[in-house]
């Protein structure tokens, strides 16, 4: 099978995540003993910390983190190098089913992030292990996908065929820009026989320099609509991804790094692993301040400089309001009101204030004029610059 890995796959990461139906069917069926994995993993810091001296591995997302395209996101080449200096191992872990680990591997080295297929974790690679798990070695697979996924499966000792004619005992489904009718139409035939299915990832579109694309979740959905089937979705923010990532890494208390809360940010949540969403990629000023429950990572930073800092959360006080820093932020009247009194700020304080302060009104079912607190926030952050 050829890679087609045109610019298109190139970006194949960071796109619209499927809603959350698809996990409760993933975590309900086979994919469910997942959660287990993290029960040895430690979370819940409390307090001020520096990432690299509290956690021993960064699962780092790579689109809008470590860079964009075939750029990398600024400071990031500098920042992983220190991180890795100071003894933080780095892993990166991508959605992307479509490119082996080699050849993201190389990607990172390129632009300056030195890096082995074996930092490298891909959707493709937990979708092959959930297959591996529930059938022997030298199974047929059919395998729907692109070059990414074909490895991931030999890796597990499986054997990919392109066929329902050859008894595939498990359909898996990789993105791919290559993977056509035909390749849909041999999947349906199968998962409509009962044959067991699973998705690298369900993420519906791919970002290209020509605008969106379908991504897997899409392509997935032609063959739901076929079969009426439902697959086990491997990527973020379902678990089997992040349990791979810790398998391959050993990591005891492993830091969560990406820019989309509803990928990168909802995977810690339910893997109940810490998180850092960095301002580098998708997740903008109101995103972060309407982050609604399971969406809300541990530490907000601008980039991954943040790794080698210390970090703060903010804390409330007894009259309700939130400080973080040299910024307190309360609701007063359905408004977010933030204010500045002494104290050290690395820039973005107000926003992790105002952001505790906007969450706990949401889970509290208090109005708040949100508008006025974007507003707010966003005048007050510029003012600081
Ligand atoms: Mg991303």
């Amino acid at each position: 099978m050829s890679s087609g890995t045109g610019s298109g796959a190139e970006a194949a990461e960071g796109s619209t995540g499927a809603g959350g139906s698809e996990g409760a069917g993933a975590l309900s069926g086979p994919g469910a003993a997942d959660a287990g994995a993290f029960a040895d993993a430690e979370a819940g810091v409390r307090g001020p910390v520096v990432p690299v001296r509290t956690y021993d591995v960064a699962l780092l997302d790579l689109d809008g983190v470590v860079y964009t395209g075939q750029q990398a996101v600024p400071h990031a080449p500098d920042a992983l190098a220190a991180a890795r200096e100071a003894g933080m191992t780095l892993a990166f872990v991508t959605n992307n089913a479509s490119r082996t680990p080699d050849t993201v591997a190389a990607h990172l080295t390129r632009i300056g992030v030195p890096a082995e297929a074996s930092d490298v974790v891909t959707s493709a690679q937990a979708a092959a292990r959930l297959v591996a798990e529930r059938f022997p070695a030298g199974a047929p697979v059919l395998a729907v996908g692109g070059e990414g996924l074909v490895a991931a499966l030999r890796e597990r000792g499986l054997m990919p065929v392109v066929s329902a004619a050859d008894r595939p005992v498990a359909v898996v489904q990789g993105f791919a820009p290559s993977v056509g009718w035909e390749l849909l139409a041999e999947a349906s035939y199968a998962v409509g026989a009962g044959v067991p299915w699973f998705a690298s990832n369900a993420d519906l579109t791919i970002p290209t320099e020509r605008g969106i694309a379908p991504g897997n979740g899409a392509l997935v959905g032609v063959v739901r609509a076929a079969t009426g089937a439902e697959p086990i979705v491997a990527g973020k923010p379902e678990l089997p991804l992040h349990r791979e990532s810790m398998l391959r890494t050993g990591a005891r208390r492993p830091l969560v790094v990406g820019d989309r809360l509803d990928t990168d940010i909802e995977g810690a949540v339910a893997g109940g692993v810490d998180s850092l969403l960095v301002l580098t990629g998708v997740t903008d000023i109101p995103g972060a301040l309407g982050a609604g429950p399971g969406l809300r990572p541990t530490y907000i930073a601008a980039d991954l400089r943040a790794l080698l800092h210390e970090l703060r959360r903010p804390e409330q006080s007894p009259d309700g309001a939130w400080t973080c820093g040299a910024w307190t932020a309360r609701i007063d009247d359905g408004e977010l009101a933030l204010d500045h009194h002494d104290g050290a700020d690395d820039g973005l304080d107000a926003l992790r204030a105002a952001c505790a302060a906007m969450w706990a009104a949401a889970d509290t079912s208090t109005a708040v004029d949100f508008e006025h607190a974007v507003k707010t926030v966003k005048e007050t952050l510029a003012a600081a610059a």
